[in-house]
């Protein structure tokens, strides 16, 4: 019988996808190790949330998420985590190593939706859905 140790799930662009809003990736050598390692489960919520890559930069703004022009992406976000939750509990995650700021993976700190790099206590939409689900969420500055 196959065992289920507990798959980490990891912030695809810090394996090197190139699934950022500007189409780039942040690959990030520890995450890149552990990954080799293997039983670690890529993602990305935004992607998932139905958004394309490249898109419009967007930073979470109160209980919103909207994009440097002003749309309000807050479903698609909600979405793209919701998405993930689901896998979470389909391979029982009990951890998450997710990219540091963002306004989906983004852990206790995140842009301030002023679009102008500064930084404000806060979560992702999808680091603070997995963490009400009980899933510890870190950044790749943590491990
Ligand atoms: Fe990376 Fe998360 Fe943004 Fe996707 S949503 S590009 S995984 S930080």
């Amino acid at each position: 019988m196959i065992k289920n140790n507990n798959p980490i799930l990891i912030s695809a662009c810090l394996a090197g996808l190139c699934c950022r809003y500007d189409g780039r990736s942040r690959p990030n050598d520890k995450v890149v190790e552990l990954i080799k390692k293997g039983n670690v489960i890529l993602v990305c919520p935004e992607q998932l949330g139905g958004l394309p890559t490249p898109r419009v930069g967007a930073e979470r703004v109160g209980d919103k998420v909207l994009t440097k022009e002003g749309t309000d992406v807050t479903s698609q976000y909600q979405k793209g985590a919701e998405e993930v939750i689901k896998l979470a509990k389909l391979v029982d995650c009990k951890k998450a190593i997710l990219k540091a700021k963002s306004p989906s993976c983004g852990s206790n700190m995140i842009y301030d939706g002023t679009f102008s790099g500064t930084l404000t206590e806060g979560n992702g939409v999808c680091a603070e859905l997995l963490k009400k689900n009980g899933i510890e969420v870190v950044t790749e500055n943590e491990i």
